[in-house]
Formats: structure tokens, C-alpha cells, sequence
């Protein structure tokens, strides 16, 4: 459930209409829901109620904007972040350090001891390399860094291959037939206080059973590594939990999962950690974007919009679909393409799709947008970066200004050979 409707014809954003967003900051322009982000917080935390002791860390990388960060840290959430940016952003939304989770296969040195010296909470080391340095870092700081092993299950989470993380061949965690050998030798490092077990399969995964099967393997490595003698009392289990981009399209939810993650996890006597970004920030946004033109095509005319692949990359990374829906919908339908004005035929949106009748000037959305939509916005074609809104009941702030092109060039320099 969102709070995206359409009331007296046209769409509001709780009690807000987009087209006073849309006349007021111009277009395209995301807007996040503050209801829907804090009843998707609260509904995927009640569906682990079952759980004695559990942690959630909220993904930053889905949505980082410091707004959106806020009203998680209101919902007790922590933060899951992949660099040190996403921990400096995590830090300045007042989320507490010890709440921080810090994955990523690629931590740099200057990262682990950045994390190290804001005391971070956990770091979910991605190799055995990886661990002996961070315990080295901590060491020499005279401390020592708390940290889980993160295992790669070989798993197919049945979900595009581009956000696939869990198979052999995929770059995360160590591989599993290796992982007991490896905890044993970071158990034994100085500076190392290796607590537990890391896994995270995918995103945007709409079938619990390949989730259920990495999750029931890391209940077997954590046994074997118990009767082996080490501690394991944490237990990350990632995130990855699918939405629905389509409507009418109907998923697992939250409670679907929590139930899985009780059941399997009934007997582990462990505190159980969660990341979950695009089932929380997902559906609690949309992308604000008007018709420049409609323009005939071969098999369906080609609705031109103001947004593109640089503000909104999915589409064109991963052939995600967005449903599309006018702001103002005629009661009629039509079949198009919808494309954005960048020069690469990768900006489309959608192809042969029917959608609601728009012409020139006319507002639209593309649903679903609040997860891994302005977070990757670029300026490519020499475009402004992206605004954001965040609205909240019938109040309505701008979260992040649009970048406009003079400043993203005010940091170039010319060098003084060049005239
Ligand atoms: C991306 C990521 C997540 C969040 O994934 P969602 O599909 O947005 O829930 C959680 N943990 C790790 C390690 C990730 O890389």
C-alpha cells in the first residue's frame, strides 16, 4: 500500500496534488511519501516480531537522501552502508554509529579505519585478506573491530543477473565450501572479533525458496562452526525482498518472509540482522516527469518525457519496468513508447505499452521509484541532477535541490596551456 492516489481526478501524494509539486520545482522531480516510508518500516519490523532478538540495518544504497534516513532512524532502524560516504550520510541523519552495519567487497583501507574511528557497529568482512587488514587497522589503533564473515551461499535468487549476488561465480562473500576454515583462522586474529555469519543473495527477489535454502545452509555452517568450538551469536541475513512494480502484481510481503525467517531460524539462539532497502523505500516514491511530445513511431507513437536514463537508470541497466500513469488520467488508453531525451536508444522506458492517453504538457508518473531511482541519477547529456521532494500529511519540503549544469562545470578547471 502506497499513498499515491487519485482523488477529484488527479494523483496526489497524500493530501498533496503532484501538479503543484511539479508547477513549483519543475520536472522531473522525485517525490517520497513520509507515511508510506514509515509504514513500510513498521510493517516489515512486525513481521519479524517472532524474532527474540533481531537488528535492522536500513540499506542506504536504495535511498540515501538524508530525509528519507531520518525517518527510518524515528523507526528504530539502523543502516547498512557500502563506503564511507553512505556511513558520513548515515552519521549526519543521527543514526548511531553502533547501529551501523558496513558491507561491501571493496572497503578500502582508508574506509576500514574511517569506520574504525566512528565506531561502527559491524563490519561484514567479504574475505579472508579483508580481515586480517581491517584486524591489522584495528590493532594498530590499539582496539579491535567487531565484524561478521559474509558467505557466498551459491544460490540462485531467480532474479535479474545484474542484481544476483549469491552464486559461485558472483564477486561477494567467500565461497561456503571454504568459509569454516577461513572464520577458524579470523577467529584467531588479534583485533578481530568475528561474532558471526553474513549473507545476501539479491534484490528484488519474488520467490522465498532460493532465500530459504541460502538461509537453512548458514544455519549448517553455523552448527559446524559452534561444535568446532567458535562463537557465533550474530546472524545477518541481508536483504533483497522484492516489490511489486507492477499493479495487480502480487509478491511474497514482509509477513511471507518474516514467517520463512522465523521457521528456519526458530533454533538458532542467535541475535538475527536484516538490510532491507527496496521493500521499505521502493514503493514510497515516484518520479514526477512531463510530456515534452508525442511523436509518430512505426509500430506505436513515441511519448517523449522530460525524464531520462540519467534520473532514472533502471530501465535502461536492468529492462526494469515502471508503471506509468498520467496525473491526470483522460479515462482513456493508448499504445506507446515511452522515451526520454537522451542520445542513446538505452532511453526507453518502456516499449509497445499501453498506457494512459497523454499529449504535450501533460504530467505523469513512473511508480515504484523511491529504490535505487535518484540515488543512481547522473548528469549525463549535461543534465541537472535530479530534485527531490519529500511530502508528509499536507505539508511538502524540497530534500534535495536540483543540481544545475553551471554548478557540476564550476568544478571543472582549465589548465593554463590549454587558451
Ligand atoms: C543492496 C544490498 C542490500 C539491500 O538490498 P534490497 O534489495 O534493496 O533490499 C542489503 N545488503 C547488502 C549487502 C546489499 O548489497
Amino acid at each position: 500500500m502506497d499513498h499515491f492516489e487519485i482523488r477529484n481526478g488527479e494523483m496526489f501524494a497524500e493530501n498533496v496534488p503532484l501538479a503543484t509539486i511539479a508547477a513549483e520545482v519543475g520536472t522531473p522531480v522525485y517525490v517520497y511519501s513520509h507515511s508510506t516510508l514509515q509504514r513500510h518500516a513498521q510493517v516489515f519490523r512486525d513481521a519479524l516480531s517472532a524474532l527474540p532478538r533481531k537488528h535492522l540495518a536500513f540499506a542506504v544504497k536504495s535511498n540515501p537522501n538524508l530525509s528519507v534516513l531520518s525517518v527510518l532512524r524515528d523507526e528504530g532502524y539502523g543502516a547498512d552502508v557500502v563506503s564511507e560516504g553512505e556511513m558520513k550520510r548515515a552519521l549526519a541523519a543521527g543514526i548511531p554509529a553502533s547501529d551501523i552495519v558496513f558491507s561491501g567487497v571493496g572497503k578500502s583501507r582508508r574506509e576500514l579505519a574511517a569506520a574504525l574511528d566512528a565506531g561502527i557497529g559491524q563490519f561484514n568482512i567479504e574475505s579472508e585478506e579483508e580481515g586480517v587488514e581491517l584486524a591489522e587497522i584495528a590493532r594498530d589503533k590499539g582496539g579491535h573491530a567487531v565484524a561478521t564473515l559474509r558467505v557466498n551461499p551459491d544460490v540462485d535468487a531467480g532474479t535479474h543477473a545484474k542484481i544476483s549476488t549469491g552464486k559461485a561465480e558472483n564477486k561477494f562473500g567467500v565461497a561456503y565450501h571454504d568459509a569454516a576454515e577461513i572464520y577458524a583462522r579470523l577467529s584467531a586474529c588479534e583485533g578481530l572479533n568475528l561474532r558471526g555469519l553474513a549473507v545476501h543473495i539479491g534484490s528484488q527477489i519474488s520467490d522465498l525458496a532460493p532465500s530459504r535454502a541460502a538461509f537453512e545452509k548458514m544455519g549448517e555452517l553455523m552448527r559446524q562452526l559452534r561444535s568446532a568450538g567458535h562463537s557465533v551469536t550474530h546472524m545477518d541475513l541481508g536483504g533483497g525482498l522484492g516489490v511489486p512494480y507492477r499493479l495487480g502484481e502480487t509478491l511474497p510481503g514482509p509477513d511471507d518472509y518474516g514467517a520463512m525467517v522465523a521457521e528456519v531460524t526458530r533454533d538458532w539462539d542467535a541475535t538475527i540482522m536484516f538490510e532491507p532497502g527496496r521493500v521499505i523505500t521502493g514503493n514510497s516514491g515516484v518520479l514526477i516527469t512531463e510530456v515534452i511530445r508525442v511523436k509518430p513511431g512505426v509500430s506505436a507513437p513515441f511519448v517523449v518525457v522530460d525524464a531520462a536514463m540519467n534520473d532514472l537508470a533502471r530501465p535502461s541497466l536492468y529492462d526494469a519496468w515502471h508503471d506509468f500513469l498520467a496525473v491526470r488520467p483522460r479515462g482513456e488508453m493508448m499504445e506507446a513508447h515511452i522515451v526520454g531525451p537522451i542520445c542513446e536508444s538505452s532511453d526507453t522506458f518502456a516499449k509497445n505499452r499501453t498506457i494512459d492517453v497523454v499529449e504535450a504538457g501533460d504530467l505523469a508518473v513512473f511508480r515504484t521509484a523511491g529504490a535505487y531511482g535518484a540515488t543512481m541519477a547522473n548528469t549525463y547529456n549535461s543534465r541537472a541532477l535530479v530534485p527531490e521532494v519529500m511530502v508528509k500529511g499536507d505539508k511538502w519540503a524540497v530534500v534535495a535541490d536540483r543540481i544545475e549544469p553551471e554548478t557540476i562545470f564550476a568544478a571543472e578547471r582549465l589548465p593554463d596551456w590549454l587558451s
